[in-house]
């Protein structure tokens, strides 16, 4: 079934099966932030397809061994071109609307449009990190991003930690970094604690995360996936709609 397909029949059956939920575990793809206008990095006018240098920024190796690559990516996030002022749609308002029933948001985006939307930090779980902060990848420095930035503009080119001289990474996790251990446990718990796993915008292929759909499965939870196109484990799951995201939200939510 394609988009707009969605009949008014499904759509009252994902608003029950919501509205008789009491743990919710959402999870969240790039698709629930389309609507933000968050850019997109592979299309056609994506960043990287533009500027494919600025690609390899965002693994880890060439950003640990290249200055040159460093110092072009802080100029490009200094510039605002990397990540434009972008504020949350209707899809994460939504998500906000289920209130105590929300038990932990999970998403793959490191965009910060969901805390933005008003879902508190602690029910958050932000499987890739994000782009607000900046790490320093020899020690436990954090600090926002904002604050490398404004050194960066004012002349630094590469940013230095200010307790050890490492080198200063946005906080989302690159390309052959691992992921945070704790994050996936606590998302792997809350799959054990849930009554219902609702994925939104996610293409449910990036591993390890995705296996919270399987996990689901075996627990006998209900799932419900709202996503524009086709995603993986479809059959596991108790309702899918392929439609638009941020519209159909606002309706089940
Ligand atoms: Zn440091």
């Amino acid at each position: 079934m394609s988009q707009n397909e969605v009949s008014e029949h499904q759509i009252q059956t994902a608003k029950r099966i919501i509205e008789v939920a009491s743990r919710i575990v959402v999870l969240t793809g790039a698709g629930i932030s389309t609507d933000s206008g968050i850019p997109d990095f592979r299309g056609p006018n994506g960043v990287w397809t533009k500027n494919p240098e600025a690609e390899k920024a965002s693994n880890i190796h060439y950003y640990v061994e290249s200055p040159d690559i460093r110092k072009r990516n802080w100029e490009l996030r200094a510039s605002g071109e990397l990540w434009p002022n972008v504020i949350p749609n209707h899809g994460h308002k939504a998500l906000v609307n289920l209130g105590d029933r929300l038990h932990l948001l999970i998403t793959q985006n490191v965009d910060g449009l969901h805390q933005l939307a008003g879902t508190p930090d602690e029910k958050m779980v932000e499987i890739h990190g994000n782009t607000r902060n900046v790490t320093c990848l020899s020690c436990d420095y954090v600090a926002p991003m904002e604050d490398a930035l404004t050194r960066v503009r004012n002349g630094e080119e590469d940013p230095e930690c200010p307790l050890c001289k490492g080198l200063l990474k946005s906080a989302t996790i690159s390309f052959g970094q691992s992921l945070i251990n704790e994050d996936l446990m606590k998302a792997e718990n809350s799959i054990h604690e849930c009554d219902l796993l609702l994925a939104v915008g996610t293409s449910l292929t990036v591993s390890p995360i995705n296996r919270v759909v399987p996990l689901a499965h075996s627990l006998s939870t209900p799932i419900l996936i709202i996503n524009g196109e086709q995603t993986e484990f479809e059959s596991l799951a108790t309702l899918v709609l392929h439609t638009d995201i941020s519209s159909t939200l606002q309706k089940i939510c």
